[in-house]
């Protein structure tokens, strides 16, 4: 007899979600609590409040955020738990909702709105596996701190470590465009929307960011450096080719993550989570941090089947479509907006 906390979503919660009179649609249907949280926060904002550090504060500061949506404390907690444990910094957390699946977008697990402040996940991720859905919190928890957002200079050690990020993001986008090497089936399909004119490179470099952190933080380091030792053969080939042919020089290879000996300098999207994850300062450390979310968040039959599978190999294992709605304004969007108005 578990109490609903289910707030009464009006009908606008069953568009596409990218839309933001949906917004409106929340906060005039009794969640203003979204709002309010919003507008508290911009103004704390302008005295530049001191980072929040450390798991109790990350785990308090989100227990003290407006939520709906969810079905039980319990739902809630849980999702609380493994975005504190995961670690990277909520500071630009405003609101927490558990949102049902629109038709057909029945794919979207996660969301994280950067105007709002709003971290959402979705029913369909209670239908993926645990490694999945902590993929999901470490995936929009990375676009939560963004280094493509310039106003995220306070969540790293200094401006230039998050302009490093910035630069390591946007040349692992390049670098899969050139080579046409995809991370995974979301990657993949991201490649093709943005070859066909659909998405912008702004938010294909946002996905690259969040999907490299997803795998190096839930257990798929291994699907990483697979990724990056085909792309470096690739781009081997390119370079070959553009020599032969008299064409320019191509950018020199990026890495993705790390090698396998812990010892060495932790590189790419490691050295960026090392950057932010304030408990750990070595790629040891890194290492033994996703070993503990992998113990703490996995039932021991999911490790096993995951191996057996050899799941964290398939390069082309979708685990379904996570979105970042930051880039509101999109074509649809804007029709959607029109048809709001016209029906309102
Ligand atoms: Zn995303």
């Amino acid at each position: 007899m578990a109490e609903t906390l289910h707030a009464p979503y009006s009908p606008l919660i069953e568009a596409p979600d990218q839309v933001i009179d949906l917004e409106f649609g929340f906060l005039t249907s009794g969640l203003e609590g979204i709002g309010r949280m919003a507008v508290a926060s911009e103004a704390k904002a302008e005295t530049a409040p001191a980072r929040i550090t450390g798991e109790a504060n990350r785990r308090n500061h989100l227990e003290n955020l407006a939520s709906a949506g969810f079905e039980s404390f319990a739902e809630h907690g849980k999702v609380i738990d493994q975005i504190a444990s995961v670690g990277l910094p909520v500071d630009n957390y405003n609101s927490l909702t558990l949102r049902p699946n629109a038709r057909g977008r029945e794919g979207v697990v996660g969301s994280w709105r950067q105007d709002m402040g709003n971290f959402s996940v979705y029913e369909a991720m209670y239908n993926t596996s645990h490694q999945e859905r902590l993929a999901t919190i470490a995936h929009e928890g990375f676009h939560a701190v963004s280094p493509l957002i310039e106003s995220n200079d306070r969540l790293y050690s200094s401006p230039e470590a998050r302009e490093k990020a910035e630069v390591h993001v946007k040349a692992v986008a390049d670098q899969s465009l050139r080579t046409g090497i995809h991370i995974d089936g979301y990657h993949q399909r991201l490649m093709h929307q943005y070859k066909a004119g659909e998405i912008d490179l702004e938010t294909f470099q946002e996905e690259t960011g969040a999907i490299m952190a997803e795998k190096a933080l839930a257990g798929n380091r291994a699907l990483l450096t697979d990724v990056q030792e085909r792309q470096y053969r690739k781009m081997e080939d390119l370079a070959r080719e553009a020599r032969v042919q008299g064409k320019p020089e191509l950018p020199s290879k990026v890495a993705l993550i790390s090698g396998d000996d812990l010892r060495h300098k932790a590189q790419g999207i490691d050295a960026t989570l090392i950057d932010l994850l304030d408990s750990v300062s070595s790629l040891e450390e890194l290492v033994a941090h996703t070993k503990g979310l992998k113990d703490k968040f996995y039932p021991r039959e999911d490790i096993a089947k995951a191996s057996e599978r050899g799941a964290a190999n398939d390069p082309d294992k979708t685990i379904g479509g996570i979105v970042v709605l930051r880039f509101v304004d999109t074509p649809y969007f804007t029709k959607y907006k029109k048809a709001a108005r016209l029906a309102a």
